[in-house]
């Protein structure tokens, strides 16, 4: 069946592909590689789902399988989370397929048998406009699609397959965080190397107390001065967050920073450098010695 697949080992942006096949008026067919997988999405609203059933645990390994199915289906397109696993899988299947990939789109939409797709390079000084025509495998972060509202349950074909044998599963552990997830707070106070030294952080934290925020840092504070966790940091290579509010203090607001924050709701800078480019991105600016404007802001947030 032709058709828009999806396959993402995160169910919400499972959701988020099945929208993006349905508002581009193509059947939406998951892929997973275990029942319990295709269970949990069966509401989802997809047309299909297909279980490929193999030997092996590792997702990677059915990359050949993947790309034979959406041959044999006619399929329109291959949408993927972009994933450490999605990614992979991705580009697996792509090079099975000898087709076109685009990874980590940041704007996607599919019409008239074109994929028309946006991406940053260059460390998001650039983007780059691409348009692929026939089968070809793009990847999606999460959240660049509204998730799709439930449906009917679909139908769920389970189809034996044979799984690449070369990588094997030796074992699992699980991934140690610090703290919470700065990708999913409401409010994020961000600290930049305008802060002179470690103890400072107390005046970042004052002020997240009072607001119930958690704080996220750039790049050097956590990679260079390791003052902070490196989950804590923003950006292009590090953690993309859409929180309402994000206050920064001492971000020059450099445009790999940027790419991590530009989603946020509102975006407040405190900054001494009224050239800064964060002001660019800034929907209200202070340009002034954060060692000043913080404790100000915190006490009259507090009495407000
Ligand atoms: C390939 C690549 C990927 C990268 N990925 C990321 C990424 O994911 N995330 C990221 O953050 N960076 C990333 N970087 C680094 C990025 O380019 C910037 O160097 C970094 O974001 C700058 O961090 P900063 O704003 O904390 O420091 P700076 O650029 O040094 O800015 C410090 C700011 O503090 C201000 N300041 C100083 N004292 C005060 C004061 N008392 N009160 C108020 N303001 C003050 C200064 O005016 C200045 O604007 C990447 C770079 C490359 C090349």
């Amino acid at each position: 069946m032709a058709g828009i697949y999806i396959y993402s080992d995160k169910k919400d942006i499972v959701a988020e592909l099945i929208n993006f096949a349905k508002e581009s008026e193509k059947e939406a067919c998951v892929i997973t590689f275990k029942q319990e997988d295709a269970e949990a999405i069966k509401d989802f609203g997809a047309e299909k789902i297909y279980v490929l059933k193999g030997s092996s645990q590792v997702p990677e390994n059915y990359g050949k399988a993947v790309a034979e199915l959406l041959k044999k289906q006619d399929a329109d397109l291959f949408a993927v989370g972009a994933t450490a696993r999605g990614r992979d899988i991705a580009a697996r299947t792509a090079g099975y397929l000898d087709c076109g990939m685009v990874s980590d789109v940041s704007s996607l939409s599919y019409r008239e048998g074109t994929v028309i797709s946006q991406r940053m390079m260059y460390g998001g000084t650039v983007i780059q406009s691409e348009e692929l025509k026939g089968l070809c495998v793009v990847t999606v972060p999460a959240g660049k699609f509204e998730a799709a509202v439930g449906g009917e349950t679909v139908e769920i074909i389970t189809i034996d397959v044979e799984a690449d044998s070369r990588v094997r599963l030796i074992e699992t552990a699980p991934v140690l965080r610090e703290g919470t997830d700065i990708t999913a707070v409401d409010t994020v106070i961000c600290v930049g190397q305008g802060l002179d030294k470690k103890e400072d952080l107390q005046l970042a934290q004052g002020l997240a107390d009072v607001l119930g925020a958690e704080i996220g840092c750039t790049r050097g504070i956590a990679e260079e001065r390791k003052w902070l966790p490196v989950e804590r940091y923003i950006g292009i290579s590090g953690a993309v967050i859409k929180p309402k509010l994000y206050i920064s203090m001492g971000v020059s607001g450099q445009v790999q920073h940027v790419v991590g924050i530009r989603d946020s709701k509102v975006i407040v800078a405190v900054d001494l450098n009224e050239k800064a480019p964060i002001f660019r991105a800034a929907d209200y600016g202070i340009v002034g010695n954060m060692y000043e404007i913080i404790p100000l802001l915190t006490e009259a947030l507090k009495n407000a």
